[in-house]
């Protein structure tokens, strides 16, 4: 949450940071601020809302400078107006900067601040740290770089910081803690900072990730230095880019979620690419032939991941108990981090998260390891926070995903944990070969039926009509299909702010049928298998409360359609691999009836992506 952007270089820097800010406007768009160095002193402009409100405020100016830091904001301190924007900066003028993350003691050391005679703009958190800095650097006569070091180590809470100073013009000061930053290295003297690399692959593939508790001093003339809170000196590991620009374009869709509802075929394809042959049998999830074994004979699984990522932990489990008949816990990772969990040295502890960044998920992890566990990752971006501190992990190669609303990173971590408990329940021998074999091939043959079923976009729109002006929705799923249910209720939740509830098929009867009558829209996965018969009981328990029923079916059912108001059918699949299909056409649903509310479907109210604050 927060993106973050800053240049130095001999270009100018405003439209670079701008179009940088666009492109980690899914990280927030509460407000969008920059700060630029020129002659002497900095221009800082600062407006609520989305980047392009800060354009058209600049239109009218000339900004220039070859130095500057920009900010798109999720608010987590003070009400998302133009004043909490940042960047924030001191009474003189001389040091802004621009932060993502949450700095937890802020009042103690505002109140300190205060008594001292600061007075402070906004009600963020992050206006305390450029008052520190500049308390500091005037106290101690030191340079606002040092002052940011020192600064640091006063400070609890997570932080991805840019610092700028027009009295130091070749200079930009970069820190992180458990916030990502990434510093793009280009060619004479240019540098880049953000969020994540999509401001900087245009420029450069030349990156360095910053670690926790290190800070970047960036000099266009000096170079990049690096150096830990406690003031040692550290070399940069330079790595290169592995992305390609077009990932990052609508690429002719109407919308980022669109296109990337469309990638699955190929993001299915390419997370199983080079890991699975069904012709000669043999499936290779590379990071995990070092702890097959610790898996096998692990205690439990624990899974931690929030929101969508949790739901595909759920499918994970069903998956992984079902084949390799290994116990699987699935843990909300916010809950799992404060309730004094039991963890063992012999648990394995997995981590489901898109950008590898989510600051629950990290932070479970790591008590997880200080427990003495073994700590596995499934995570989208490369090199993220995640990634680096696993003992293993499995990326699930989806490329960016842009719209907030996750589509293409599910359907890629289900398919990542099926790869998992096929590979382990061949090891154990808790499936026969033939099955392991059919299993296969069938997991080969998904991204081609996800096609077949985006071939029924149409159809799927023109449904969509129909409950667009609900006001409540039900899902229901049995098996393996609740999670997906629960998944379809919180895609149209989040991006058409209708309410809905995701329940298994068989609990409708313990509450929730109380809120069925012919305004109530209940999307049921019905597809052939082993609970088939009783999910159509359920279906005439809705039908005899006048709820309208939009089922989710096989390929061929007349049954379910001969009740149902509306149906979708997808390919047949072995029920295992079902929600890698079911939950593409409840993707779609959500969409179309959000486009038809005239919502903002990349850019949800309130959401954000990459949940990097607590
Ligand atoms: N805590 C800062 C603010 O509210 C930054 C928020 C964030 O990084 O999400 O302005």
């Amino acid at each position: 949450m927060c993106g973050i952007v800053a240049y130095i270089g001999h270009k100018e820097a405003y439209p670079i940071i701008i179009k940088g800010l666009k492109r980690l406007e899914y990280r927030g768009y509460d407000s969008a601020g920059i700060a630029i160095s020129n002659n002497g002193a900095l221009s800082v402009y600062k407006k609520q809302g989305k980047v392009s409100n800060l354009e058209a405020l600049i239109a009218q100016e000339s900004v220039q400078g070859t130095a500057g830091i920009g900010h798109t904001r999720w608010a987590t301190h003070g009400e998302p107006n133009d004043i909490n924007a940042h960047p924030h900066y001191s009474s003189d003028g001389k040091i802004a900067l621009i932060h993502n993350g949450i700095i937890e003691n802020y009042d103690a050391i505002k109140k300190e601040l205060i008594n001292k005679g600061y007075s402070f703009r906004s009600e963020t958190d992050t206006e305390v740290l450029v008052h520190l800095v500049d308390d500091i650097s005037k106290v101690e006569g030191v340079w606002y770089g040092e002052a940011l070091r020192i600064a640091l180590n006063h400070v609890v809470g997570a932080y991805a910081i840019v610092a700028i100073s027009p009295d130091f013009p070749d200079r930009l000061v970069a820190a992180r803690k458990s916030s990502p930053l990434v510093v793009g290295i280009g060619e004479n003297g240019e540098y880049f900072c953000a969020s994540d690399a999509s401001p900087i692959v245009e420029y450069t593939k030349n990156v360095v990730y910053m670690e926790d508790e290190e800070i970047a001093v960036i000099d266009r003339k000096e170079g990049l230095k690096l150096y830990n809170i406690g003031d040692q000196p550290k070399t940069p590991y330079i790595q290169k880019l592995e992305l390609e620009l077009e990932a990052l374009e609508k690429g002719g869709y109407e919308h980022f979620m669109l296109k990337e509802i469309h990638e699955q075929p190929r993001s299915i394809h390419d997370c199983f690419r080079g890991r699975l042959n069904a012709e000669k049998g043999w499936i290779s999830l590379g990071g995990i032939r070092d702890y097959e074994q610790k898996m096998i004979q692990a205690n439990r699984l624990i899974i931690v991941a929030c929101g969508t990522s949790w739901h595909a932990g759920l499918v994970g489990e069903y998956l992984l108990e079902d084949l390799a008949r290994i116990n699987v816990e699935v843990e909300y990772a916010s809950e799992f981090r404060y309730r004094n969990p039991i963890i063992h040295e012999n648990d394995v502890v997995i981590a489901i998260s898109q950008s590898g960044e989510t600051a629950d998920t990290l932070a479970a992890l790591e008590l997880a390891k200080s427990k003495g566990a073994t700590i596995l990752g499934i995570c989208n971006v490369v090199g993220s926070s995640i990634s680096r501190i696993t003992d293993a992990g499995y990326y699930t190669h989806a490329g960016p995903e842009i719209g907030v609303a996750s589509t293409k990173a599910f359907t890629a971590q289900v398919t990542i944990l099926t790869l998992m408990a096929l590979q382990l329940a061949h090891k154990k021998g808790t499936i026969s070969q033939s099955r392991f074999h059919e299993l296969l091939s069938e997991l080969e043959a998904i991204p081609e039926k996800v096609k077949q079923i985006l071939a029924k976009n149409d159809h799927v729109e023109s449904i969509s009509k129909a409950y667009k002006d609900a006001s409540n929705a039900l899902y229901l799923g049995r098996g393996s299909s609740f999670p997906v249910a629960l998944e379809g209720a919180l895609k149209l939740k989040e991006i058409s702010y209708i309410h809905a509830e995701g329940y298994p098929a068989a609990e409708m009867k313990h509450g929730p049928i109380a809120l069925i009558d012919e305004n109530m829209p209940v999307f049921v996965i019905a597809t052939q298998g082993n609970s088939y018969e009783k999910v159509v009981s359920n279906i005439q328990e809705v039908k005899a409360r006048k709820g309208k029923i939009i089922a989710i079916v096989t390929e061929g059912d007349t049954h379910v359609k001969a009740m149902a108001d509306h149906v979708i059918e997808i390919p047949a699949a072995d029920e295992v691999l079902v929600p890698l299909l079911a939950t593409v056409p409840l993707q779609l649903l959500s969409y179309f009836i959000a486009v038809m509310r005239g919502c903002n479907v990349d850019q949800p109210r309130n959401l954000a992506k990459s949940v990097t604050v607590e």
